[in-house]
C-alpha cells in the first residue's frame, strides 16, 4: 500500500526539519523537573540514546526557564519549551530553544501571543500551536456546548489564521484529545483547511500497553491518510518507550525503517529456543541501532529459515543448538549458550556495514511523497462538501467529516 502523504510547508525545528518531504519525525517530551538540570539531562541523554528526533521541556515557571541554557548545552537534539499560562516565560525560553509550544486556549489575550511570536520571529525560531481538548476558549465550547472535534479544528483554525494574516507562517500545529475518535477527527478536519505541518498525537492515551494500543490505533489512521509531520506518543511510562513505539507505528507503516525490526514468532508446541527473552533482550539491547534491519527470532527450523526469509539475519532454534541464518540461508550452527552473545555481535557487525553504506531511512519519507498524485483526504474533503453552517469564527469553512467508521 502506498501512503500519500499530504503536502505540507516545511519547517525546521533546530537541524530538524518538519514537513514537506521531510520524513515523519519521533519526539519525546521529559517527564523530569526541568529545574533539575541533572536528572532532567539524564534523561535527554536516554532518549537521544534511543533515538529521539525532538525532546519537549515543560517550562513551569521562570526558575525552569533560567534551566534552558544549561539543559541546552549537554543535548544534541533540537529543544522545545512547553509553555502554557504565562508568556513571559515563552519569552525567556525563545532566547534558549529550537521551538516554543504555546496553547492558545490558555496564553491570554491576543497582545501577549503577539509578544510571543514577534519573539520567536526574533529569534527565527517555529512556534508550536498546540491546542487541546481540555482548555478550548470559552466562545467555542459556548458554541459547541462541549470539547469536540469541530471545536477543536476551528480553534486551531483561528489561531492559524491570526498568525497567517500577521505575516506570520513559522509554525506547526496539534490538535490534542483523549479520546482517539475526536483527535482523528480533529486533525482531520484541519488538514482539509490548512498545509500548516502536524505534530499528531494522542493526549494522555494511557499506560505503556493502553497507550500504545490508542495511539498505534489514532496515528495509524492518520498516518495512512497521509496526515501527520511530526509525532508524539502519550504514554504513562518511561519516554523512552513513547520514542520506541513512535518508531514501531511508523516502521509499520514502512513511513521509516530506523533501528532493528524483530520478527519474533509466537512461540508453539514445537519451539526449542527461548523466543521471549531472546525476542525482548534483542530489542533492549539493540536500540541504539540506526541502520534498518530485520532480525528474526524463530522457535524451531520446521518453518523458521523459511519463514524468516525476508529477515536480514535471525536464529532459529534446531535440536539442542541454534541455527544461524543470513536472508534465508543457513550460515552455522551456534550452541545455545551462545546464541544471544552471537546474534549481537553478528547484527552489530551486519550494521557497522549498513550504516558504512550510508543506510538512512530519509529516503523512505522523501518517496512517499514523491509521484503521490493527488491524495485521498483531498478528494475526501471533495466529496463531501462544504455546508454553509461550518464556519469558522474568522468566516472561513469547515467541511465535514467523511464516513469512515
Ligand atoms: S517457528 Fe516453529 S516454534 Fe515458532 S510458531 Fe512456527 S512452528 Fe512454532
Amino acid at each position: 500500500m502506498h501512503i500519500s502523504r499530504r503536502k505540507t510547508r516545511q519547517i525546521a525545528v533546530g537541524r530538524v526539519k518538519i514537513g514537506g518531504d521531510a520524513p515523519v519525525s519521533v519526539q519525546s517530551m521529559t517527564s523530569t523537573d526541568t529545574r533539575d538540570v541533572t536528572a532532567t539531562v539524564e534523561q535527554i541523554r536516554r532518549l537521544e540514546q534511543a533515538g529521539c528526533e525532538l525532546i519537549r521541556v515543560a517550562v513551569p515557571d521562570m526558575d525552569a526557564a533560567e534551566a534552558l541554557p544549561k539543559i541546552k548545552a549537554q543535548m544534541t537534539v533540537p529543544l522545545i519549551a512547553d509553555i502554557h499560562f504565562d508568556h513571559r516565560l515563552a519569552l525567556k525560553a525563545a532566547e534558549v530553544v529550537d521551538c516554543v509550544r504555546i496553547n492558545p486556549g490558555n496564553i491570554g489575550a491576543w497582545w501577549k501571543t503577539a509578544e510571543v511570536i514577534k519573539a520567536v520571529n526574533d529569534h527565527g525560531i517555529p512556534l508550536r500551536v498546540g491546542v487541546n481538548g481540555g482548555s478550548l476558549e470559552r466562545h467555542l465550547l459556548e458554541k459547541y456546548g462541549y470539547p469536540t472535534a469541530e471545536a477543536l479544528a476551528e480553534s486551531a483554525l483561528n489561531a492559524v489564521h491570526a498568525l497567517e494574516d500577521v505575516g506570520f507562517t513559522n509554525m506547526k500545529v496539534s490538535l490534542k484529545a483523549s479520546d482517539v475518535h475526536m483527535a482523528m477527527d480533529a486533525y482531520w478536519l484541519f488538514a482539509q483547511q490548512s498545509n500548516c505541518p502536524l505534530h499528531i498525537g494522542i493526549t494522555e492515551a494511557g499506560t505503556a500497553m493502553t497507550g500504545a494500543v490508542k495511539s498505534s490505533i489514532g496515528l495509524g489512521w492518520l498516518l495512512t491518510n497521509g496526515i501527520g509531520d511530526t509525532l508524539r506518543v502519550s504514554l504513562a511510562a518511561d519516554p523512552v518507550e513513547e520514542v520506541k513505539v513512535g518508531f514501531e507505528i511508523l516502521k509499520s507503516l514502512e513511513l521509516r525503517h530506523r533501528g532493528i525490526n524483530v520478527i519474533a514468532c509466537p512461540t508453539c508446541g514445537r519451539v526449542e529456543i527461548d523466543v521471549v527473552r531472546l525476542a525482548n533482550e534483542l530489542e533492549q539491547r539493540l536500540g541504539h541501532i540506526k541502520a534498518p534491519l530485520n532480525v528474526s527470532v524463530l522457535g524451531c527450523v520446521v518453518n523458521g529459515i523459511g519463514e524468516g526469509k525476508e529477515a536480514d539475519i535471525g536464529i532459529a532454534g534446531g535440536e539442542g543448538v541454534g541455527i544461524l541464518f543470513k536472508k534465508g540461508k543457513l550460515v552455522r550452527k551456534v550452541p545455545m549458550e551462545e546464541l544471544m552473545e552471537t546474534l549481537i555481535q553478528e547484527v552489530e557487525s551486519l550494521a557497522k556495514e549498513k550504516e558504512a553504506e550510508g543506510a538512512d531511512d530519509s529516503a523512505v519519507a522523501v518517496a512517499a511523497n514523491e509521484g503521490a498524485g493527488e491524495p485521498p483526504w483531498a478528494l475526501s474533503g471533495q466529496a463531501v462538501g462544504y455546508p454553509s453552517d461550518h464556519r469558522s469564527t474568522l468566516g472561513r469553512e469547515i467541511p465535514v467529516l467523511p464516513n469512515k467508521r
